[in-house]
């Protein structure tokens, strides 16, 4: 494998490391306790047991379905068409009617890699749930960073280790196998469902707009219930209420139409790269905190019962640096758990996600000719996106030195969301949740977006989202060595299985044609 060991392995598997006080609690495949079970009148306790049952004896064949989803390499940011990402919606269409799913077909936009739907609609008379998951993945990253290859699902303790297992192909399964669960339990589920999974999400999902236009009157639905977000801690079922949207430029910055001797040149002329990073290093005030005006207006700070919500989660300085494989004396910007969630799920916040000028390995002594650089903001409900990306043009043109030309990319520009959570399916989502892990669920922010959800719940009449997740904090999502924690996993796959019938209970299905 890799030459050097990257600090993931030379981790112990993490249930081992205890990230932060709450760690030490009873592991998340414990037997739901009584009060954590109560639910609503009219659910069907004995339908639910017998699906349990269905799905406990199905685990096997889930996990081997999972690994065998996470072997396609589908990289979104490929160009379309890509034959990997095709596969992929194939194969999640081959899962979908093997679970119980009726005309499950690929959807196509122009220019977008393709979505993949399934109904099962068993009785109009009964409410419908849209749910969603994507099946698309982030690039693997340095593969050399990789402890087993990025395609080769590989356990390790209780963990499986692969490019997109948890982001967000074991998000696909956890529907898929709650569906399976009902069906082969009690022939039917106890409410409709249209299962939609993207093939752009980890791009932006830029072709989202075309596609609720053209296919929206597909999957009419009383409630949206999205598996792509995360667990605040590892066995710790999380509801999350509030996601930030993301505004993306790319610039450049060129001086020359070729590379320049340092030594003959150095002196009178601008260093493109140097004008790069002062550009750049205008973004920020020294504290770390965004220096453009107009990327931090509209932002609003969370009120004082926010505040102490906030700072009755549990957090821990320790397991947050490990989880982030932080080196030793890394300078955190926010001390305090409230600080932190608030930075994160409050505040915006601004990354250079990318960097070239001229790679090290290789170099000579010249000047480089040009740079180039992404920068992401993330944003928060109240922010205005396309706002946003002005502010950060008109810096950037602003602060161009030495009269080096610009070039300025606008990407994506897409919302914050948020949701208040006083329709009964919220209150439903946690019966759920605490039946499926054990333990009472919590309601957190996050501060990655899913463009899908804000557009969708208001097509569909401003009908509940309910965001539920598997990400766990070491997760390593987007990064090298990703991983899914099996035991929020399969409490994950319960809880679904629960879901329904408590929705099913609670929603009043909207009159349809
Ligand atoms: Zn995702």
């Amino acid at each position: 494998m890799n030459p050097r060991p990257s600090s993931a392995s030379k981790r112990a598997p993490s249930s081992s490391r205890a990230p932060s006080s709450r760690a030490q609690r009873s592991p998340a495949s414990a037997k739901p306790s009584r009060a954590a079970a109560a639910s609503a009148p009219g659910v069907d306790r004995e339908a639910v047991a017998k699906a349990l049952a269905a799905l406990a004896a199905m685990e096997g064949e889930v996990l081997d379905d999972l690994c065998g989803l996470a072997r396609i390499p589908s990289v979104s940011a490929r160009p379309v068409p890509d034959a990997a990402v095709r596969a992929s919606a194939e194969a999640t269409a081959v899962l979908m009617r093997k679970a119980g799913l009726h005309d499950v077909e690929l959807l196509e936009v122009e220019g977008a890699h393709p979505y993949v739907l399934g109904h099962r609609v068993e009785d109009p008379a009964l409410p419908t749930l849209l749910l969603y998951a994507h099946h698309d993945v982030q690039p693997e990253g340095d593969p050399a960073r990789w402890t087993s290859p990025p395609y080769e699902p590989t356990r390790r303790g209780d963990r499986i280790y692969g490019r997109g297992i948890v982001d967000d192909k074991a998000g696909i399964l956890v529907h898929l196998a709650a569906i399976a669960s009902w069906v082969r339990a009690a022939g039917r589920l106890p409410v409709n469902v249209h299962f939609v999974v993207e093939g752009e999400e980890e791009i932006g999902s830029e072709h989202l707009a075309e596609f609720l236009t053209r296919y929206r009157a597909k999957m009419p639905a009383d409630c949206i219930v999205l598996t792509d977000t995360g667990n605040l801690e590892r066995g710790l079922p999380s509801l999350t209420t509030r996601l930030r949207g993301l505004v993306k430029v790319e610039v450049a910055l060129r001086g020359y139409d070729h590379a320049l001797h340092s030594g003959f040149w150095g002196g009178p002329v601008p260093d493109p790269v140097m004008g790069m990073a002062r550009m750049l290093a205008s973004l920020t005030h020294p504290d770390g905190s965004i220096a453009v005006k107009g990327c931090v207006a509209g932002a609003r700070k969370p009120t004082a019962r926010e505040r102490a919500g906030l700072a009755s989660l549990p957090y821990s300085a320790k397991a947050l640096r490990a989880d982030a494989g932080a080196v030793k004396g890394l300078k955190l910007h926010d001390a305090t758990g409230a600080d932190v969630y608030a930075a994160q799920w409050y505040e915006p916040a601004l990354a250079i996600t990318a960097l070239e000028a001229s790679p090290v390995a290789g170099s000579s002594n010249q000047i480089v000719p040009s740079a180039r650089a992404r920068i992401g903001v993330r944003i928060v409900p109240g922010q205005d996106p396309k706002a946003v990306q002005r502010a950060l043009v008109a810096h950037l043109k602003a602060n161009v030195p030495w009269g080096l030309e610009l070039t300025i990319k606008s990407m994506t520009a897409g919302p914050a969301w948020s949701t208040d959570t006083g329709d009964p399916a919220f209150a439903a989502a946690h019966r759920a949740l605490a039946a499926g892990y054990g333990t009472r669920s919590i309601e957190i922010g996050a501060g990655g977006s899913i463009p899908f959800v804000g557009p969708f719940a208001k097509a569909l009449g401003g009908v509940p989202a309910l965001l539920v997740g598997l990400e766990d904090p070491a997760c390593n999502a987007h990064a090298e060595n990703e991983s899914l924690y099996l035991p929020d996993f399969h409490a994950s796959c319960r809880s679904a299985v629960h879901l329904y019938a408590e929705l099913g209970a609670v929603l009043r299905p909207a009159a349809r044609g």
